[in-house]
C-alpha cells in the first residue's frame, strides 16, 4: 500500500512541474522545497504506521505462545556449596546458604540425621535447592569417594551413606618435541603433573635440560580418574616411550608384591640407576627449558669441564647419586661448591652455590635426590646457574656420556606376570600410535 501512494506523490509532483515549467524560476524553487517537505513527511509517517503494524504482530504471537494450557517453565534447581570452617553447624551453614529455617528443622529432625551430627572443618557441603529457598538435596562430602547424602520426601529428609562410582580411563598421547619436552607436552594437552611424572621416570636415562633435540619423541598412556562422570585428577602413567635422538627408553609401570609400584624397562631392570642425570629438577629449570631460548650461559671456569643449568637464584640442587659429602666451602672461581665421593670411582662436583644446605657438611652421608644446597651466582658467574662435574677415577668425564650402573632389577618371581603386564601396554601404546597415524594420513 505504502508503494503505490509513494509512487501516486511521485507521479503528481512529475505533472505539477510540468504545469509549473512557465512559472517564474524563483517561484518553482520555493514550491519545490514546500514539495520535498510534504513528500518526506508523508514518507516518515508511512514508515512509522509500518513499524507500529510489525510491533503489533510480534506482541500478538508472544501472547499466544506463553497463554498455551498447561505449559510450566522447569526451573532448574540451584546448586550451592559451602566449605566447612571452624564454629560452623549444619544449621548456619544451611541458613547462610538461603535455606529455609523450616527445612533445616526438618532435616535435622528426619531419621538418620545422626549420620549429620558430627561436621568437620575442611569437609564440604553441596545443597541442590529451588527458588523459594526449599531444600531438595544435600551432600556431606568426606573425601571424594564418600560421603553422606539427604534427599527431600513429602514431609521429611531420607539420609544415608553413599558411595561415588571410580573410573579410571586411559589416555593416550604422542608428542613429537618442537620447543621442549615440557612445552611441547603442554601444547598436546598433556598435564602437567603426568610431564613432572614423565621427567621423573626418564630422570635417570635422560637430561632433559641437555640432551633433547628437536625432533625427539615421546608417546605414554596415563591414567584419568573420573568420579561420578567428572575427571577428577589425573593419575600415573602406565607406560612411556621416549625417543630422544637415536635412542629409545621404554619403562613401564608394575605394582610388585610389596604394595610399591616401581617402573622397569622391558627387560625388567628398574629404571632408577645409580645416578640421576640432572641434579636440577626440571621444573626448576628456566622456562622449563626451551629449547629455542636456551640461555647462553657463559662458561666462567677455565677449561670448562661439566655442564651448566640456568635456573633462578634459590632452585634446590639435589645429589645425584647416594654418597659422602667431601667438600663444602667457598673455592675461588668456583665459588660456594660441594663435592661428594659416591664410590671408590665416581666423584660428583657442584660450583657456584648460592646456599648450602643445612644438612651439609663434610663427612655426612646423602641420598640419591636429596638436597645439597641452591642455586646462585658465587664466584665467577655471570648468572645464576649450577655448573655440574662428574668424576670417574679422578678424571673430568662428561655427565651427559658417562654410563651409569642400573639399580636392582625385577624379582625372578615376578619377572614372568610383569612381562605378560608389559607386553599387553606395549600393544596398546603400539595399537593407539598405529590409529594416529593411520588418522593423521587420511586427514592428509
Ligand atoms: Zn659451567
Amino acid at each position: 500500500m505504502s508503494f503505490f501512494k509513494v509512487s501516486f506523490d511521485f507521479m503528481l509532483v512529475r505533472e505539477l512541474i510540468n504545469v509549473l515549467k512557465n512559472f517564474p524560476r524563483k517561484h518553482i524553487f520555493t514550491l519545490l522545497i514546500g514539495l520535498i517537505l510534504i513528500i518526506s513527511i508523508s514518507l516518515l509517517g508511512n514508515i512509522k504506521f509500518t513499524e507500529k503494524n510489525q510491533y503489533s504482530e510480534l506482541t500478538k504471537s508472544l501472547s499466544l505462545s506463553s497463554l498455551t494450557d498447561g505449559y510450566q517453565i522447569d526451573i532448574p534447581p540451584i546448586e550451592k556449596e559451602a566449605l566447612i570452617k571452624r564454629n560452623d553447624s549444619l544449621f548456619t551453614i544451611l541458613n547462610k546458604l538461603g535455606v529455609l529455617q523450616e527445612d533445616i528443622i526438618k532435616l535435622i529432625n528426619s531419621k538418620e540425621s545422626s549420620l549429620l551430627s558430627k561436621i568437620e572443618v575442611g569437609d564440604k557441603i553441596k545443597i541442590l535447592m529451588n527458588d523459594k529457598g526449599e531444600l531438595l538435596k544435600l551432600f556431606y562430602i568426606d573425601d571424594i569417594k564418600s560421603g553422606i547424602q539427604a534427599e527431600r520426601n513429602e514431609d521429611s529428609y531420607s539420609i544415608s551413606k553413599y558411595v561415588s562410582k571410580i573410573e579410571k580411563v586411559k589416555v593416550f598421547k604422542n608428542v613429537i618435541i618442537e620447543d621442549s619436552m615440557y612445552v611441547s607436552g603442554l601444547k598436546e594437552n598433556v598435564p602437567d603433573s603426568v610431564l613432572m611424572d614423565l621427567a621423573y621416570i626418564n630422570g635417570w636415562d635422560i637430561d632433559f635440560t641437555h640432551d633433547i633435540r628437536k625432533g625427539d619423541s615421546y608417546s605414554i598412556i596415563y591414567e584419568e580418574i573420573i568420579i561420578n562422570g567428572e575427571k577428577v585428577i589425573d593419575g600415573d602413567i602406565l607406560i612411556s616411550e621416549f625417543n630422544n635422538r637415536d635412542k629409545k627408553f621404554i619403562a613401564v609401570r608394575y605394582d610388585l608384591d610389596s604394595n610399591t609400584s616401581e617402573y622397569f624397562n622391558l627387560d625388567g631392570q628398574n629404571v632408577k640407576k645409580a645416578f640421576l642425570r640432572s641434579p636440577v629438577k626440571l621444573s626448576y629449570i628456566s622456562s622449563k627449558y626451551n629449547l629455542n631460548r636456551r640461555h647462553p650461559v657463559l662458561h666462567t671456569i677455565r677449561a670448562h669441564k661439566g655442564v651448566d643449568y640456568a635456573a633462578n637464584k634459590g632452585s634446590p640442587i639435589r645429589a645425584t647419586g647416594d654418597g659422602t659429602i667431601l667438600f663444602a666451602e667457598y673455592n675461588g672461581g668456583c665459588g660456594n661448591e660441594i663435592k661428594i665421593k659416591h664410590s671408590e670411582d665416581y666423584v660428583t662436583r657442584y660450583c657456584h652455590l648460592d646456599k648450602f644446605s643445612s644438612r651439609t657438611k663434610v663427612g655426612r652421608k646423602v641420598k640419591q635426590g636429596q638436597t645439597i644446597g641452591y642455586v646462585g651466582s658465587t664466584g665467577l658467574a655471570t648468572g645464576p646457574h649450577l655448573h655440574y662435574e662428574f668424576h670417574v677415577n679422578g678424571k673430568h668425564t662428561d655427565p651427559l656420556k658417562v654410563k651409569f650402573p642400573n639399580a636392582s632389577p625385577i624379582n625372578s618371581s615376578e619377572i614372568n606376570n610383569y612381562r605378560k603386564v608389559s607386553q599387553n601396554l606395549l600393544n596398546e601404546l603400539s595399537n593407539y600410535k598405529y590409529l594416529i597415524n593411520k588418522r593423521e594420513v587420511y586427514g592428509g
